[in-house]
């Protein structure tokens, strides 16, 4: 039995705090014209700068500050408006010039938080130390080859920026949630393509447990370099057994550097901690302090888009959407903007959210497709919506016959595809009691079951009328009209 099974890690209490690296999306490097994209052959982005050549000098690229200035307003971080850098000294050979530029003593955002929610519906602030910008080192590769380590130098230089929070966050699912929320915010800011398994969204987690009660923090480990939400989440749950069970059996937690295993799902030790100064960290002699004011940062604010959490409140409170739709349709920037855009065309906020979170969300499943690539604008569906709504069209052929013409004929208005595949409800009561008095004559003996009191016949009558008329009925009006007949027999 583990110590975890017997109730004993009960007693504990894990403590969590995140340094999440975001890879920012800017064109070129933090201080160099070099490009920053990712992705083209290796060692092709790579100039004098980024090679950190003698006589070189860094020039501080605007966007990554403009980004890491949007970053920190919707962390409600206080922005300093006086940011120094600092060179981060240390040997390695992705790492031409032997040092990594990055802030120090003067970070760009100070304090802010960011609110997460639970799966039991509780919400908590998680409170951010600081965000500080910086540049990548390249890129060791130690598995390609025979013999040799290879290295990659197109991300040296790559503007990041790191979050990093209080050790607030006390269980494996509140880190997750944080993650997923910094990766929704660095996307729907265009920061950040926020894709952790190329390593846009890096994660180092410490972790630490303590007595429950007790109000000194126990020692930590740091796990490096998580490329996964799920992964984090799995070490955070590995370390915590881990180490109450190294308390339990009376010894002591080393404030070690850990690497996570993925496949065996248990950490091992990286590297001892290292002296406090090991990095000598200075002033970068090569840079001016970087001076922003007021109206730069409101200028930065005024374009900000609405953020998921203000759009979550706006739906469950303003349209009336369930806690989880909201969940749903602000986790992902696109599918936000289309329900928004979508909303200015129709009131019916519930019908707009079952369609998008039925027929839209599995259509996009089963193409394995993004919202942005749907053949079918907001206005298409809104019109569809209102042709359900005034009963021109029946809800299940909007679905089954409607919906997929539409997506195959994108630029036809609603109205147009359903006139063009006759699938309009018709208003004439002479057509629906024709369908009717067809169905009647067709089982006579369901008939005299109705007149006997079998009311259920009632669904095969209905059913048959809807296949001799192909769906182009209203059947409430028809229901009560084929009751009126079956009555009158
Ligand atoms: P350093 O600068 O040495 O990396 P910091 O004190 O700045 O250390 O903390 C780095 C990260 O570790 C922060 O995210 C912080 O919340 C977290 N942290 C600090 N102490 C603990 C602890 N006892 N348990 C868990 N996390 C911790
Ligand atoms: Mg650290």
């Amino acid at each position: 039995m583990t110590i975890l099974t017997a109730g004993i890690g009960d007693k504990y209490e894990l403590v969590v705090g995140l340094e999440v690296h975001a890879q920012l999306s800017t064109l070129s490097k933090s201080f160099s014209s070099d490009s920053a994209a990712f992705g083209a052959g290796p060692n092709q982005h790579i100039n004098p700068v980024s090679l950190g050549h003698p006589g070189t000098l860094p020039r501080l690229n605007k966007k990554a500050v403009e980004y890491a200035v949007k970053m920190g307003l919707a962390c409600n971080c206080t922005i300093n408006l006086r940011n120094t850098f600092a060179r981060k000294n240390y040997f390695y050979a992705d790492l031409p010039k032997g040092y990594q530029i990055t802030q120090d003593q003067m970070p760009i955002c100070l304090g802010g938080s960011v609110l997460v929610r639970l799966a039991d519906g509780v919400t908590k602030n998680i409170a951010i130390h600081h965000i500080h910008m910086e540049e990548d080192a390249g890129k060791s590769m130690h598995d390609q080859h025979h013999a040799d380590s290879l290295i990659d130098l197109n991300r040296a230089g790559v503007p990041l920026i790191e979050i990093v929070t209080e050790p607030d966050m006390r269980s494996s699912e509140e880190a997750g949630q944080f993650l997923s929320e910094i990766r929704k915010l660095v996307r729907y800011l265009d920061v950040c393509d926020g894709n952790m398994e190329e390593g846009s969204l890096r994660c180092d987690a410490n972790i630490s447990v303590r007595l429950k009660g007790q109000t000194k923090y126990g020692n930590r480990c740091e796990v490096k370099n998580l490329n996964s939400i799920r992964n984090v989440q799995r070490a955070i749950e590995h370390e915590f057994e881990r180490q109450v069970n190294i308390i339990e059996n009376g010894g002591h937690i080393d404030q070690n550097t850990l690497n996570f295993n993925a496949d065996t799902g248990e950490t091992s030790v990286l590297r001892s901690k290292e002296m406090a100064n090991d990095y000598r960290y200075f002033p970068e002699p090569d840079l001016t302090p970087l001076a922003l004011n007021q109206e730069y940062l409101d200028k930065i604010l005024k374009d900000m888009p609405t953020l998921p959490n203000a759009l979550y409140k706006k739906y469950t409170t303003e349209l009336g959407l369930s806690d989880y739709d909201a969940g749903v349709i602000t986790a992902d920037k696109d599918f936000a903007h289309y329900f928004e855009t979508l909303i200015t065309y129709t009131d019916n906020y519930k019908a707009a959210t079952n369609w998008l979170m039925g027929a839209v969300k599995s259509h996009l499943n089963d193409h394995n497709s993004s919202i942005k690539d749907l053949h079918l604008k907001p206005e298409t569906l809104a019109g569809l919506i209102k042709m359900v709504d005034s009963g021109q069209i029946n809800n299940s052929t909007a679905s089954h016959k409607l919906f997929p013409a539409l997506l195959k004929n994108e630029g036809k208005s609603a109205e147009q595809m359903a006139a063009e595949l006759n699938l309009l409800i018709s208003s004439d009561n002479n057509d629906v009691s024709r369908f009717i008095q067809d169905a009647i004559a067709k089982f006579p003996d369901k008939v005299k079951e109705y007149q006997k009191g079998k009311k259920g016949v009632l669904g095969l009558f209905m059913g048959e009328i809807m296949k001799s008329s192909k769906g182009k009925i209203d059947p409430q009006k028809t229901n009560q009209l084929l009751i009126k007949e079956l009555e009158a027999k």
